[in-house]
C-alpha cells in the first residue's frame, strides 16, 4: 500500500487541526441559530466515514446521525459517472421538520452528488440545510456548487485516503495522497 504513493497531499496532523476548526466554526454557527441546537448529521457513504467520524466528536452538540449512500465513482473509475442513490442504505426518515441538517461528503468534484442529496433532502422539509466537506477540487463545476463548508482545496486530482477509495481500496490510510499512475488504471 506505502509502495503506491506517489505524494502525500494532506498529512495527518493538518486533517486533524483543521477539522477541528472547522467543528468549531460548525459548532459556534449552530449556537447562533438556537441556543440548544439540535441538529441532524447525514454522512455520504462511504468516503466520508473517517471524516464525519473525526468532525461530530469534536461537535458537542445534540445530534442524530442518519446515514445515506451514493456512489458516482464506482470500482475503478477515477473521473465521474452518473451520481446514483444506494437503495440499500438510506436511513432518512420521512420528514425532516424541525431539524437542523449538516449534509457531510467527502469530497466535491462534479457537484453532482451534494445537489443530488440536497435536493432529497430539501425535499423533507428541514428546518435549515447546510453542507460540509472535506475537501473541494478546483475545478470549475467544484467552485459553482454551493456549500457552506469546506476543509481544504485542493489541485483538480484523484486523491485516496482519510476514507477516499480506489476500487475500494486505501480508505484506511491516515494521509490524503495521490497514487502513483502506474497504479491507477483508468481503464
Ligand atoms: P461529485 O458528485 O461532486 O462529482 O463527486 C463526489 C463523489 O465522487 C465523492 O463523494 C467521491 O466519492 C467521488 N470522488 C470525486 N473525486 C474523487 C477523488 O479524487 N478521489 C476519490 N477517491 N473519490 C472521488
Ligand atoms: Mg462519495
Amino acid at each position: 500500500m506505502q509502495q503506491d504513493i506517489e505524494r502525500i497531499l494532506i498529512d495527518r496532523h493538518t486533517i486533524a487541526n483543521r477539522v477541528r476548526e472547522l467543528a468549531e466554526q460548525i459548532t459556534a454557527d449552530f449556537h447562533e441559530k438556537d441556543e440548544l441546537p439540535e441538529i441532524t448529521i447525514v454522512p455520504i457513504l462511504t468516503g466520508s466515514f473517517i471524516f464525519v467520524a473525526d468532525l461530530i466528536r469534536d461537535l458537542p452538540l445534540r445530534m442524530q446521525i442518519r446515514l445515506i449512500s451514493v456512489s458516482s465513482y464506482p470500482g475503478k473509475a477515477t473521473t465521474a459517472q452518473e451520481a446514483q442513490i444506494g437503495s440499500d442504505l438510506d436511513d432518512l426518515p420521512a420528514s425532516l421538520a424541525g431539524s437542523h441538517v449538516l449534509l457531510v461528503d467527502d469530497i466535491l468534484d462534479s457537484g453532482q452528488t451534494i445537489k443530488l442529496v440536497s435536493e432529497i433532502l430539501s425535499a423533507k422539509n428541514p428546518a435549515s440545510l447546510k453542507t460540509c466537506v472535506l475537501l473541494r477540487k478546483q475545478r470549475e463545476a467544484a467552485m459553482q456548487q454551493p456549500v457552506d463548508y469546506v476543509a481544504f482545496d485542493i489541485p483538480d486530482e484523484f486523491v485516496v485516503g482519510y476514507g477516499l477509495d480506489y476500487d475500494d481500496y486505501y480508505r484506511n490510510l491516515p494521509d490524503i495522497v495521490v497514487l502513483k499512475s502506474d497504479v491507477v488504471d483508468d481503464a
